[in-house]
């Protein structure tokens, strides 16, 4: 199968230059030279904790979430409750925070000792190869290495204990070149260390099937997504640990410390679809991403053109079911909605303030995006066709025809009651 713009990323301390004919994240996405790093104080998740309004509008979800969890609401009952609380205690024991940098589960120091033989005589893909294989078996769906730009790095992370943001700097930056392990300084700096230039990016699926997703807007899906990061948790602790272990640095983050779409992509795994989400072209929308940044070699394959943002132009699927017209009928953009979006880089925009009131609406993350996208399939082998089709001849008409059949097929109604979810089918 012909496989186009599958091409390897170059960090920003490099340059644009594409000497090798290959293609990145900020290439694909056209970002300006006027790009600034993004400031994790401005992701609409960290405005919750510092920002009043959005802090108060955040605290109202909660309280909707209890009235129709008593009304016994479908997608609410104790069921749906019981999945969301039993995921988040994990999450609570670990100490988990998606946000939060250098949390227990996403320690910037190791608590191993590293092998006594000392750094593996490995070339990237042979390293690549077992970091693969560990990611699997410490519990990832998907894996996929990227070469680190810096520009989707945070210029700052925010900390919501403090709430301040701190500055992230490498140590090629005047004063931090003593740093040769990610380190935390006394004034909330961090650093990390110029020699780490590799990402394992992983992805965790809501669920094993479309019922990860089938349920939004409900608690239900809630769960189903808390669930997926109590899986990424405990992949990252023990991956980021079994890199050290061979005698190389590893952060693991998760939504913390730098902008996890971007890296995806640089990493093969996917476009940033219409919703403004991380398509997969096997599992669509329903994914979570996370990282660990390291200075072991690995072999970076690039990113792949899957022919999504094309299909995205003939689609918008997504853009009806949106309960609050979060979501553009019109053109990509690199002018930012606010400041929660990145400005400089040519993608859709959504509108996180829109998105994060309706939720209250609904009592749930919502994700009725994520559930309506055209690529969000159960994992049959038949999509391999289509996807075929998309990714090798963008055409219009044709895309526009994938669309109109997807929908006489009957994909993507919303006629799931919440008893299916639990019912078992096979052993
Ligand atoms: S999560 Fe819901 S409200 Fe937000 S963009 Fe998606 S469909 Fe719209
Ligand atoms: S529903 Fe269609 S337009 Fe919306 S993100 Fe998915 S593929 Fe793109």
């Amino acid at each position: 199968m012909n496989i186009k713009l599958r091409r390897k990323a170059k960090p920003q301390s490099q340059g644009d230059s594409d000497t090798n004919g290959r293609v990145t994240a900020a290439e694909m996405y056209q970002v300006q030279e006027s790009y600034v790093r993004f400031n994790q104080r401005d992701h609409m998740g960290s405005q919750m904790v510092w920002e009043a309004q959005a802090k108060a509008e955040r605290d109202k979800l909660k309280v909707k979430q209890r009235q129709l969890t008593d009304k016994g609401r479908a997608g609410f009952e104790a069921t749906a409750w019981s999945l969301d609380s039993a995921a988040d205690s994990l999450l609570s024991l670990m100490d988990f925070s998606k946000n939060q940098a250098d949390a227990p589960a996403t320690a910037w120091q190791s608590k191993v000792e590293p092998s006594p033989t000392g750094r593996p005589d490995t070339s990237p893909k042979e390293a690549s190869q077992i970091v693969r294989k560990a990611a699997h078996l410490f519990g990832a769906d998907q894996v996929g290495f990227a070469e680190l730009d810096r520009r989707w790095v945070y210029s700052h992370y925010f900390d919501s204990e403090t709430k301040k943001d701190y500055p992230i700097k490498f140590s090629d930056e005047p004063g931090y070149e003593q740093y040769k392990h990610p380190i935390r300084l006394e004034d909330g700096t961090r650093v990390i260390p110029k020699e780490m230039t590799n990402v394992v990016v992983l992805l965790h699926e809501w669920g094993k099937d479309v019922d990860g997703t089938d349920h939004a807007p409900t608690l239900l899906t809630e769960g189903l997504s808390t669930l997926a990061y109590a899986r990424m948790a405990p992949t990252l602790w023990m991956l980021a640990e079994f890199i050290r272990g061979l005698g190389y640095n590893a952060i693991p983050a998760a939504n913390d410390t730098a902008l996890s779409i971007p890296l995806a992509v640089d990493a093969g795994l996917g476009q940033v679809g219409r919703h403004g989400l991380l398509i997969n072209p096997k599992v669509g929308a329903r994914c979570r991403i996370s990282k660990i940044f390291t200075d072991l070699p690995l072999e970076a394959l690039g990113a792949i053109d899957s022919g999504i943002t094309e299909f995205c132009n003939a689609c918008l699927k997504c853009v009806p079911k949106c309960g609050t017209q979060a979501i553009t009928t019109g053109n990509r953009s690199f002018e930012a909605l606010d400041e929660s979006n990145a400005s400089g880089v040519f993608t859709w925009k959504v509108d996180a303030k829109k998105c994060m009131t309706f939720q209250n609406r609904v009592g749930s993350t919502c994700s009725t995006c994520v559930r309506r996208c055209a690529w969000t399939k159960p994992p049959l082998k038949i999509y391999a066709v289509p996807r075929f089709f998309i990714r090798n001849f963008k055409w219009r008409w044709l895309n526009k025809s994938w669309v109109w059949l997807d929908d006489r097929l009957g994909h993507g109604k919303f006629d799931k009651q919440a008893d299916d979810f639990w019912v078992v089918r096979g052993n």
